[in-house]
């Protein structure tokens, strides 16, 4: 089996197409060298080999050695040096590269190769003793961290000290001895915490990396960063080896990192960051402040800077055009990593570039009006969950605020919270429903799970590509990074800025479009949904089948349901509109009536409130359908439960308080879910359903009358199961819309169907859909009903399931495509079998969910119906299914 592959500029045996074997750093390693772009030489092992290793308890396949120090090999050959060559010794990098991007959360190890004889050498070599022991003590101490596991803050704190010792306060004030002396200290410190010397035989350490790195596919911080964004353990990564270049081996040398496009902001503009005299990581760490890489951002950004264009306009332009072609060559955003050793530019790795919601629809938007894609590439292109972040709240630009300290925009929107100082914490208060704004110094990989419970990150260090910029980007959460005037104490709790003291639990507002941190609570304000967000939206509409209705029945979601593109209204619910505020009290005298005629009486109250609602949303969604569904709960839900509550109901209506109760607790049931709700009240208390109808026909009048427009009724039984049921019900709302036409002189004009919840009425589809003019599926009951798992109460079992791997997802966010889902698809057969022009619908949760969104598509439903912020979502993921 071939293990192995090798690549050096003009030369590669993988590709960017080999992406599940090579890992995404090592194929587009293979792509640029392919493309004769300049790249250390390399190669990389496959990620065959990492399934092989833990397939086989830890081993390698015995004829990867040979393939190994073939390609090592190769390198020398390329390079024109080798392991311990006594002149310029060959070192190099030993990184890890999966499938997807996990970025820093498996080991690196870096100037692999040096030992007591090579670092004489490089001091030789580079003319500069005091750069050769940097490396070594680097590599000593990356080395022993990740394959020898002797904790990295051991050799910090015995650094600090050694400082100390000698009266300094800053690494770059180490001379050549000084490092040498660090050396020793750590080789000792080595020795008495791992029980073995520091090897020294390259061959050795490059095996003891390559080990460690493939090891490193089960660290805690990957296996938790792999379950956040759903990548499959069996995956595993490639381990990529390649020469070492130098960034800090002399001011003629820089590393850097850079996106073609703006990565907040979409712009079309090289972005990025370097430092001369540096190593790649020193960019990431966020301890040193990166300089920006052009003239325009560095005149751009206050404070002196000095642009790479500046320093090195040579190098500059050439790289310009790398990215350039690797931007033409991906038809994509990219995100670079290279190096400039002694004024040679090295690329060191490229890949589609992470980016914020509102960058990665400018980028789709413009590369697609450039013709560098085409439109249908530019749907595919954002994610439709993503867009959630554009319709979320950003500062009301006039509110008044008081801004504490400016740091870097890292990424955008704004976020309110209480200021927490540790991720574990950020984790507990949000689990009981916090909110918090995690503030650190810098980030690692470690705070992952806290930046996700929080709602927005806030760094004292670090640039826009700082560790805490990058992640929190890919989250879709705002970020403020660098705010260097942040005196943050981790002991006390607390930050001081500007003069002022801040406190856990103490409440900040960030922007991280703008970079402020705000003390307190501060307006926000609706996003714009105008520019590439209309253009791609339009785009979207004009490529997909499948309708997008919403789940509305404010005055207010219904403008939010039409705002964000809604065709329509899908599902009102308008045990809803029951609970507000005074009606309840109709609603309970009806509940209380003892009989067809006081019911009635009580009914008579509510039909003028009903039809007020009623026909604000015909007007609101003048010209589009709106689905009016029956009543649905069980009435003990509107009756008060508490004797206090008892008694201060019965009271105010004015009722039998020994009446109120006995009522109470006639309705209360054991399974309320299964009990006396949906289309049961109708049959039961038919009186409602005559209400209902006369207060929608009434309205849809009046509305009709005040647009212009006919409205478009929609009337939907709840909880059916039989053909019967709804029979009834369209006999109440026939005879109804007669009365009308009676009263009039104008006859309604309405379709009448059901909702599709329970697993009987799937199998009786054909029956109920000779009675229906439509059928809209509710996959929130239907997926309780189905798998018999209540919808209130899924809580304490269901991550266990997911955890434990019993089912992919939660049923009720994403739809149970195998039985619930394949449920919808034999109720829609039977129904179209029967009336093949039925119109069919989905009004779950899962409406709003593009995976099931795609399925819904896929077994040809007409329509989706989901919560209004939702409704862009389902457009983007409808067109995205047709595409
Ligand atoms: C459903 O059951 O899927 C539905 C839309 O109705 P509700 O959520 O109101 O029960
Ligand atoms: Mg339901």
């Amino acid at each position: 089996t071939k293990w192995v592959y090798s690549f050096s500029a003009g030369k590669a045996e993988g590709s960017a197409a080999m992406r599940d074997l090579l890992g995404g750093k090592g194929a587009n390693l293979a792509e640029m060298a392919g493309l004769g772009l300049p790249v250390p030489p390399g190669f990389t092992i496959t990620t065959e080999v990492c399934a092989h290793f833990y397939a086989t308890g830890r081993s390698f396949p015995a004829d990867l050695e040979p393939q190994v120090d073939a390609a090592m090999a190769e390198i020398g050959r390329v390079a024109g040096h080798a392991f311990n060559d006594p002149k310029w010794p060959l070192l190099v990098s030993v990184r890890s590269g999966a499938r997807a991007s996990m970025p820093g959360m498996m080991d690196t190890v870096l100037n692999l190769g040096l030992n007591d004889e090579t670092v004489e050498a490089l001091a030789n070599y580079s003319n500069d003793a005091r750069f050769a022991w940097d490396c070594y003590r680097r590599f000593i101490e990356m080395y022993s961290s990740v394959v020898l596991g002797v904790e990295h803050h051991i050799f910090e704190d015995a650094l600090e000290e050694f400082k100390e010792s000698k009266g300094l306060t800053l690494d770059t004030q180490m001379s050549a001895d000084d490092w040498r002396a660090a050396v020793k200290q750590f080789k000792s410190i080595i020795e008495a915490n791992a029980g073995v010397a520091f090897p020294q035989d390259p061959r050795e350490q490059l095996w003891g990396a390559i080990k460690a790195v493939f090891a490193s596919w089960m660290n805690h911080r990957a296996i938790v960063y792999r379950h956040l964004h759903n990548i499959p353990e069996s995956w595993g990564t490639a381990v990529n080896i390649q020469a070492m270049v130098f960034g800090n081996m002399d001011a003629n040398s820089a590393t850097g990192v850079a996106f073609t496009r703006n990565p907040s902001t979409g712009v079309k503009e090289l972005y990025g960051e370097y430092l001369l005299n540096a190593q790649g990581e020193d960019v990431v760490a966020g301890l040193r402040t990166p300089q920006p890489l052009t003239e325009i951002a560095s005149r751009a950004s206050p404070g002196e800077k000095i642009s790479l264009e500046a320093v090195m306009p040579k190098v500059f332009a050439e790289f310009a055009k790398v990215a350039d072609s690797l931007e033409r060559h991906y038809r994509d955003m990219q995100d670079m990593e290279f190096t400039v050793e002694r004024g040679k530019l090295w690329m060191l790795q490229t890949r589609s570039g992470k980016r914020t919601a509102r960058a990665a629809l400018k980028l789709a938007v413009d590369m697609s009006n450039e013709g560098l894609i085409t439109r249908e590439e530019a749907l595919l292109r954002v994610e439709p969950t993503s867009l959630d972040q554009l319709l979320h709240p950003t500062i009301d630009p006039a509110a008044r605020r008081d801004i504490l300290v400016t740091g870097l925009p890292a990424s955008p929107g704004a976020a309110f919270g209480e200021i927490v100082f540790n991720p574990e914490e950020a984790e507990t208060l949000s689990a009981s429903g916090r909110k918090v704004i995690l503030v650190r110094t810098e980030t690692s990989p470690e705070d992952i799970h806290g930046m996700h419970a929080a709602e927005g990150i806030l760094t004292a260090r670090g640039g826009m590509t700082s560790h805490a910029a990058v992640v929190a980007r890919g989250m879709g959460k705002p970020c403020v990074t660098g705010a260097g005037a942040l005196r943050i104490d981790y002991d006390e709790q607390c930050f001081t800025v500007a003069g002022k003291r801040f406190a856990k639990g103490d409440k900040i507002t960030i922007d991280g479009s703008a970079g402020h941190v705000i003390a307190g609570e501060v307006k926000m304000q609706r996003p714009e949904l105008t520019g590439e967000f209309a253009v791609l939206m339009g785009w979207a509409d004009q490529v997909r089948r499948l309708k997008v209705r919403a789940n509305a029945e404010t005055p207010s979601d219904a403008r939010a349901a039409r705002r964000f593109g809604a065709e329509g209204i899908g599902l009102a619910r308008t045990e809803h509109m029951f609970f507000e505020g005074e009606r309840i009290v109709a609603v309970r005298e009806m509940i209380l009536a003892d009989d067809a005629a006081g019911r009635k009486a009580a009914l008579a109250k509510l039909l003028p409130i009903q039809r007020e609602d009623f026909k604000h949303l015909f007007e609101i969604m003048s010209g589009l359908p709106v689905t009016i569904r029956l009543l649905d709960p069980p009435l003990h839900e509107f009756l008060p439960h508490t004797d206090t509550e008892l008694a201060t109901v019965a009271r105010a209506m004015g009722a039998d308080p020994v009446k109120l109760r006995r009522r109470a607790l006639q309705l209360s049931e054991f399974n309320p879910m299964l009990g006396f709700r949906g289309v049961r009240l109708a049959v039961v208390f038919p009186e409602i359903v005559d209400m209902q109808a006369r207060a929608i026909f009434e309205a849809a009048i009046e509305a009709s009358l005040s647009t212009g427009e006919p409205a478009v009724i929609e009337i939907m039984a709840p909880l059916v199961f039989a053909g019967a049921e709804l029979d009834l019900v369209k006999a109440r709302v026939e005879a109804m819309a007669a009365l009308v036409e009676e009263e009039t002189g104008i006859r309604p004009r309405y379709h009448i169907g059901t909702m599709i919840e329970l697993p009987r009425a799937v199998l009786r589809a054909g029956e109920i859909a000779a009675s229906a003019d439509f059928f809209s599926f509710g996959t929130n009951d239907l997926t309780q009903t189905t798998l018999g798992i209540s919808r209130d109460d899924s809580g304490s079992f269901l991550n266990e399931y997911v955890e434990k791997g019993l089912l992919p997802h939660d049923p009720f966010v994403s739809i149970d495509q195998e039985g619930v889902g394949e449920l919808v698809s034999l109720g829609c057969e039977r129904a179209r079998k029967v009336k093949p022009g039925i119109a069919l619908g989905v009004c779950g949760e899962h409406g709003g969910d593009p995976a099931s969104v795609a399925f819904f598509d896929r077994i040809g439903i007409d329509y989706v119906s989901c919560s209004p912020f939702r409704v862009p979502i389902a457009r983007l993921a409808a067109a995205q299914a047709a595409l």
